[in-house]
């Protein structure tokens, strides 16, 4: 299924209503949650360094903030779509409530192509957007952080221009600071450390070594790479990784059947998170087609590069060996595969609450700015695993009792969660 007839926004409904009808929550609730609370459209014009004017098309979805500030990344990508956006604002406001922190769910993105940019245009393309929205976003409405193609550089280009069209300094309106102009420790490392986090406590809970597990990720950016470190430290082999290639303008696969050497890895893959050939090749690694990552042999699956990359036309290529799925992207799996895998022996840890430890250690940074005091990397790293834990441990627990899948019991949790604040609220 292509990127264009593929609907996120359809999906992250569809999961909605089926547990929305499971639980039986009121009509009045079910039609609040299932669409975004607001939406802004706009165009933003970009001077080019070579003199002429580009006009991109930035969304931002504020799709649930009955728990708290709306916060969410904001994507750089040629293919943004507005129902992508849809799609992960909705996700976001269930993973901030699985993970039990006061925020609420939002996305933003701009069509555009940061690789094609320079520097200077991609700071003006970031000053347009908050020209555009500063008056619907800041520290108690919306809080913005890094995404697809998006990093510390362009959130403190963000900051910079919120600060100096409302003329203070709200270093709690963004995360994803650079560490030096507060940044929280640790924030790089969160979302991958938290997928292994859980990982870890679902291989403790259904027994198996995390010595004797080899696992397979597609991706190999910020999320993958910290989890590919943590996962090599827990003791696991990591077989394969798979990355875009720019130049081939597809995906490729990097295998090496006794354990790739993720350090090295990292060292030659650019900013992007696009491996070297030939680097990797000088250290052993064979190269295959992109799909690889999905039909080796191994114990865990960890898809973390975009949605929509498990489908109903290669499900049925994931090896009988794989015992585990970890969702590090955001919407890897797409709705018909899902339901294939749910009838299988697969245990599957659901993407909201795999890679929930990004906006976890988002709202560690949001407090550590607004009381403007910082904390150590460890103290930052405790805190994540122990909220990572203990949201895998409310998940597993509810679906093991229930026996449900992960992913309806998450969103049980999740989704209970944000109906209460509505009502509380007297919304509804
Ligand atoms: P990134 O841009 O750093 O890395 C993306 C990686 O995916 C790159 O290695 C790229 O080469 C690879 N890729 C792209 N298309 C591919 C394809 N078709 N096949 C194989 N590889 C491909 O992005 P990231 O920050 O690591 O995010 C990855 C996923 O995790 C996204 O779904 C994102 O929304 C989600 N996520 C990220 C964070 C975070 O903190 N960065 C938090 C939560 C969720």
């Amino acid at each position: 299924m292509s990127r264009d007839s593929y609907n996120p926004y359809q999906n992250a409904q569809r999961q909605f209503d089926s547990v929305a009808k499971e639980i039986g929550l009121e009509e009045a609730i079910r039609e609040f949650l299932r669409q975004p609370m607001k939406e802004y459209h706009f165009t933003i014009p970009v001077k080019m360094d070579d003199g002429s004017t580009k006009v991109f098309k930035g969304y931002r979805v504020q799709h649930n903030d009955a728990r708290g500030p709306a916060k969410g990344g904001i994507r750089f990508h040629p293919e943004e779509t507005i129902n992508t956006v849809r799609a992960l604002a909705m996700w976001m406001t269930w993973k901030c409530a699985l993970v039990d922190i006061p925020l609420g769910g939002g996305k933003g993105g701009v069509i555009c192509d940061p690789r094609n940019m320079t520097e200077r245009e991609q700071e003006r393309l970031c000053r347009g957007w908050i020209k555009k929205l500063y008056k619907n976003i800041g520290p108690n409405i919306d809080v913005p952080a890094p995404d697809v193609m998006t990093n510390a550089k362009h959130m403190l280009w963000m900051l910079d221009e919120y600060e100096s069209i409302t003329g203070g300094r709200y270093p709690g309106f963004i995360t994803g600071k650079p560490v030096t102009m507060g940044g929280s420790l640790g924030r790089t490392e969160a979302t991958g450390f938290g997928v292994v986090y859980t990982l870890r406590e679902a291989l403790r809970e259904l027994n198996i070594k995390a010595e004797e597990t080899s696992a397979a990720f597609q991706g190999f950016g910020n999320v993958a790479q910290y989890a590919a470190l943590k996962y090599s430290e827990l003791g696991g082999t990591v077989r394969l990784v798979s990355c875009w290639d720019f130049a081939d303008k597809k995906a490729c696969s990097f295998y090496k059947e006794e354990g790739l050497d993720i350090e090295a890895l990292i060292e030659s893959a650019d900013s992007y998170g696009s491996i070297d050939k030939q680097k990797a090749q000088e250290m052993g690694c064979e190269i295959l087609a992109g799909d690889a990552w999905l039909e080796k042999d191994v114990d865990i699956l960890i898809p973390a590069a975009l949605e929509n990359q498990i489908t109903a036309d290669n499900v049925s290529k994931i090896s009988k060996q794989v015992k585990i799925i970890v969702e590090a992207a955001n919407g890897p799996t797409a709705g018909e595969a899902d339901r294939i895998i749910r009838e299988s022996d697969i245990f599957v840890i659901p993407d909201f609450l795999a890679n929930a430890g990004g906006v976890t250690c988002s709202y560690f940074e949001q407090v550590q700015s607004n009381l403007n005091f910082y904390w150590e990397k460890e103290e930052v790293l405790e805190k994540l695993d122990n909220k990572m834990t203990a949201a895998f441990k409310d998940v597993y627990k509810l679906a093991d009792k229930k026996g449900l899948y992960m992913r309806d019991a998450a969103y049980i949790i999740a989704i209970n969660r944000v109906a209460q604040a509505v009502k509380m609220r007297g919304w509804i």
